[in-house]
């Protein structure tokens, strides 16, 4: 087995299969998560929990542990470890592998409108007035964005924000995916939601909400991903990036 030590950073359903395959193929696996959320589904092989301390701390890691191969399996928005990696393999000389799902793609019957971030989302539900029905599936992480919009909130997300970042009037849904398209239905209609806000994650996983909008006819407030580090290449799934490693 020539791959490893191997570092997968994880935080997503891909880089804990990759992180699986490669173990049961006898490599030595080493699986780094942010730690944000508790109770993480775990992978198999080593597993570490927390930051690095930025480049240099993970740049130190990499050479501190002897990491042959970096895999960045991170969460398409999860832009500054994505940056960090880039510029730690680059400093140490590690060759790096970003794996991203490829972004959903709008169909016939979707209407989605695109926006670069949740700042502008929070502007855009002005045009459904202030006793709209959003269901807000951005996750935990900047629902601040919206804290002082009127519209009545549904937010999902694995981990409950902080009282002080959410929107005036909202639900809460502690839920984690895979979510399936029958319950998705049943949870727009019983709310009587009037607009979806989504990140583009891409992924089976949380697809269904999008076929539910669809369905119903409901505007998605679609937000696109931030732009990867110059020259950045990716691969789309686990087993390109099993045959990238080589
Ligand atoms: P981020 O903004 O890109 O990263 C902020 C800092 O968190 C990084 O500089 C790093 O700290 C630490 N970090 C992030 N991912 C890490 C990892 N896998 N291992 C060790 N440290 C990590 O990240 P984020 O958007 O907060 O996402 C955090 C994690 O949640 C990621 O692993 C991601 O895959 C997962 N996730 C994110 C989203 C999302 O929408 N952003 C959705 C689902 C899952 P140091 O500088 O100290 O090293």
């Amino acid at each position: 087995m020539s791959w490893g030590p191997v570092l997968v950073l994880g935080g997503t359903a891909e880089a804990r299969e990759l992180a699986d395959l490669l173990d049961s193929a006898g490599a030595q696996v080493i699986s780094s998560l942010a730690g944000r959320v508790p109770d993480p589904r775990l992978p198999a092989g080593e597993v570490r929990i927390g930051g690095f301390g930025g480049v240099s701390g993970l740049a130190e890691f990499l050479a501190g542990r002897g990491i042959r191969q970096v895999v960045d399996a991170t969460h398409p928005f999860a832009a500054g470890i994505t940056a960090n990696a880039v510029a730690a393999c680059a400093r140490v000389g590690t060759p790096l592998i970003v794996l991203r799902r490829p972004a959903w793609l709008a169909g016939p019957g979707d209407d989605w409108r695109p926006l670069p971030d949740l700042a502008s989302a929070a502007t855009t539900l002005t045009n459904f007035g202030d006793d709209a029905a959003v269901f807000l599936t951005t996750g935990r992480q900047g629902a601040g964005a919206f804290r002082e919009c009127p519209q009545r909130f549904w937010l999902r997300a694995v981990r409950a924000p902080e009282p002080g970042e959410l929107p005036r009037r909202c639900d809460v849904v502690l839920d984690r995916g895979p979510f399936d398209l029958e319950a998705e239905r049943d949870f727009l209609r019983s709310n009587g939601i009037d607009v979806l806000v989504s990140k583009n994650s891409g992924g089976p996983m949380t697809a269904p909400k999008l076929v539910a909008a669809r369905e119903l006819g409901l505007p998605v407030l679609m937000i696109e991903r931030p732009p990867l580090p110059p020259g950045v290449t990716t691969v789309p799934d686990v087993a390109a990036a099993l045959a990238a490693l080589g």
